[in-house]
């Protein structure tokens, strides 16, 4: 039996940032991924404000040398334009690069990092717990799980997240004109975000309800798909230009709301405590500011799981407003998406779907 202080289960951002923290805090650290570190995920790869000093901290200099997105812009599917300013400045960062830096650092920091093995097992073990892994069995006295929004261990009750019909699907594409801003392709049936990130690249990310996918197997051609599945002639005429310069990458189903903090004294971080909706953009900054809350909180569960509900705030249920609202019809849509970027909306909107700072 091996024994480690903090074993993570997950090497994706919340997994590798709790593991950067809990190692320079002089704690011996296992990190255990069943995937290869750093492989593409479905992502907008808006990387909010929120995130971005916790950020500097775990990566120097990461986030300064990416694209930065100051504005928001929302256009209908009957081409009508709603833009707003950030309140503070986001940036664009694939998650090639995020998720392949972090885990990088950690292993910088001093974490044990296991890639391509997996956490098949867990027994509560007072004090903390056994895992069955691909590398052996541990002993960690303390867990932190950040295996994301599906995660099953048995030994470990998972939530029954409700079920789901929406999709997520990206790709990268190449030469398209520059844009400071995060573009959001509003349809019947979900919406497109456009993000700048490195290499010139445009990151094109929807979430489609099943019903408004179509085939699926045609996304290979992400901009041949997604004209089609959206029928939003701007979204077309703006990808129009762009050769896709990565693979399509698909994700099914996207479960949204919260869950639990704590389970058999394992601290849950990032998607596998909760999932809000990815229009809000704010999945990243809460991966690492959990991470962050749980390494503070690692002999506290108790204390970890009331500071993780205050700071989801109102969020949840303003996220799932706003999803409600990719359904509606688009006079509706066109209306109220006008409305709330109206100066007088539009920062409250984006700070009621925030991780409360703490
Ligand atoms: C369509 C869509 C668009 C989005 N857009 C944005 C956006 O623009 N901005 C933003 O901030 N957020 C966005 N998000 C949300 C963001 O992608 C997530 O919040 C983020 O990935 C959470 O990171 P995580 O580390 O919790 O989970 P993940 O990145 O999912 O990492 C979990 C890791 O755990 C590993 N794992 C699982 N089980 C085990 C096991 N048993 N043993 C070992 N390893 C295991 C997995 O392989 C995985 O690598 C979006 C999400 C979707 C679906």
């Amino acid at each position: 039996m091996q024994r480690c202080d903090v074993a993570v289960i997950g090497g994706g951002p919340a997994g590798a940032a709790a593991a950067i923290l809990a190692a320079r805090r002089g704690l011996s650290v296992a990190v255990f991924e069943r995937g290869t570190p750093g492989r593409d995920k479905v992502c907008g790869e808006y990387v909010s404000a929120e995130a971005l000093p916790l950020l500097q901290g775990l990566v120097p200099g990461l986030a300064a040398a990416a694209p930065a997105i100051d504005s928001a812009v929302w256009i209908s599917a009957r081409g009508r334009r709603a833009a707003f300013h950030l309140p503070h400045p986001a940036r664009g960062i694939s998650r090639l690069k995020l998720d392949a830096a972090l885990w990088e650092a950690a292993g910088a920091a001093g974490a044990v990092l296991h890639s391509r093995t997996a956490v098949t097992a867990y027994r509560a073990a007072a004090p903390g717990a056994e895992l069955d892994t691909g590398a052996g069995t541990y002993h960690a006295r303390h867990i932190v799980l950040a295996a994301g929004r599906w995660w099953r261990l048995p030994g470990l009750a998972a939530a029954a997240p409700a079920p789901s019909a929406w999709v997520g699907v990206k790709a990268r594409l190449a030469g398209l004109a520059p844009s400071s801003a995060v573009e959001m392709f509003v349809f019947r049936g979900g919406y497109c975000g456009l993000a700048p990130v490195e290499n010139g690249w445009t990151n094109a990310c929807c979430l489609i309800h099943r019903e408004a996918a179509g085939a699926l197997s045609d996304s290979g051609d992400f901009s041949a798909w997604i004209t089609a599945a959206a029928a939003h002639p701007a979204l077309a005429e703006r990808l129009r230009p762009g050769r896709q310069a990565t693979a399509t990458v698909v994700t099914a189903p996207v479960m949204m709301g919260a869950h639990a903090a704590v389970r058999a004294g394992a601290l849950l971080t990032g998607d596998a405590a909760g999932f809000v909706d990815p229009f809000t953009g704010d999945g990243l900054a809460r991966a690492l500011l959990s991470a962050q809350l749980a390494v503070r909180h690692l002999d506290r569960p108790e204390a970890y799981a009331a500071a993780l509900r205050r700071a989801g705030g109102r969020s949840f249920r303003v996220g799932a407003a706003l999803r409600w609202l990719m359904q509606a019809p688009p006079w509706l849509q066109e209306g109220a998406l006008r409305g709330l970027a109206r100066p007088r909306w539009a920062g409250p909107l984006v700070a009621a779907t925030r991780w409360r700072t703490l």
